[in-house]
């Protein structure tokens, strides 16, 4: 038994899933004729109360379509500090749309109202990059999976609205906040421009992304997916498999913050650990003692079969998801639970 914690990515679609992908009827979305396709962008936009959406191959390809869109080369964005927009999407924030992060330092990952005034560059200060978009990550992925109060969201809102900026939502993992927060899609439709969601993280789709907006925006992003190359043909099979997630996966998140939680409550009470990050969804940072060698704790749990992450900086994580069942998490516990140093 292979116990894979170092993403939700890992999850394999199941054979009902694998089922409803065989069945579906497709076409070739480059013209637009894949029904399955169109079938799924209508259900996520209506999901959101937004007008448009557009599959996307990778939640990447989603985000940086969302800042071409918003942005003209030498203007800013402003995002928190431990952005996947600008850790984790190999610098395509200066690569495509030639603009520069101005990075908050906010409080694991989320940002306020208040960082979010002290950000925005005078326009009228020319020698400054324009400011022109403000994205969002919810939940969290380098913060440790945490989520946003709608009322924070609203407030970052309004400053967009007076300021004339452009929201962005990157939610990857905005189910998981959605089920955690036991709050509703619409409520994010109503607040941002644009709103990213994947569906091969914990609703486990084997592929794809869909990035929601306005009618006008999402014509605008079809001709950025291309000259990307995100056009895909017989995609339909694809969003099948996140029309099943959608119906089946999204719900049962619940079980994994459950099993996220308790591991973290765990980690907690041992000795060999020095702190936990607070656990709000299905991620789990936390920080050995110092005297303990990290290599070396990672091989031991590998011989265990257990396999979790590095993130740096001492940090360790485990993210719980669709195909962690609970035999494993059994399992997980009662080894954690044996080991001394
Ligand atoms: C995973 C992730 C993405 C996009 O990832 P892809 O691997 O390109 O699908 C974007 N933002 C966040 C916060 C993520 O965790």
């Amino acid at each position: 038994m292979e116990i894979n914690l170092i993403s939700d990515t890992v999850t394999k679609p199941s054979v009902a899933m694998l089922q409803k992908m065989f069945n579906a009827k497709v076409g070739d979305d480059v013209y637009k004729s894949d029904p399955t396709v169109n079938l799924f962008e209508e259900t996520v936009a209506d999901l959101f109360g937004m007008e448009a959406a557009l599959f996307f191959p990778s939640g990447t390809m989603a985000n940086q379509t969302a800042l071409k869109l918003h942005t003209n080369p030498g203007e800013q964005v402003i995002c928190d500090k431990y952005s996947h927009i600008y850790h984790y999407e190999g610098g395509g924030a200066s690569f495509n749309s030639g603009i520069s992060c101005n990075l908050l330092d906010g409080h694991r990952g989320l940002i306020t109202a208040d960082l979010v005034k002290q950000g925005i560059n005078d326009p009228e200060f020319y020698h400054a990059p324009l400011t022109s978009l403000v994205s969002i990550e919810n939940t969290t992925n380098k913060g440790g999976g945490a989520c946003y109060e709608i009322k924070e969201l609203q407030k970052i809102k309004q400053v967009c609205d007076e300021k004339n900026l452009k929201y962005h939502l990157d939610g990857a993992r905005l189910w998981n906040a959605i089920v955690a927060k036991k709050q509703h899609p619409r409520e994010f439709g109503k607040l941002f421009d644009t709103i990213s969601v994947c569906f091969s993280k914990g609703l486990g789709a084997p592929v794809g992304s869909v990035l929601l907006g306005t009618k006008a925006d999402m014509k605008r992003a079809l001709r950025i997916r291309k000259i990307f190359g995100g056009n895909m043909r017989q995609s339909g099979y694809l969003a099948a498999a996140g029309l099943y997630a959608l119906e089946n996966n999204v719900t049962r998140l619940e079980e994994d913050h459950k099993k996220a939680i308790e591991i973290g409550d765990l980690l907690a009470s041992f000795s060999w650990v020095e702190s936990v990050e607070p656990v709000e969804t299905n991620i789990v940072i936390f920080k050995l003692n110092p005297a303990i060698d990290e290599k070396s704790f990672l091989e031991k749990l590998k011989l265990k079969n257990i396999h979790i992450s590095s993130m740096g900086q001492g940090k360790l994580r485990i993210v719980t998801h669709l195909d962690y069942k609970e035999v494993m998490h059994t399992y997980v516990k009662e080894t954690l639970s044996k080991f001394h140093f």
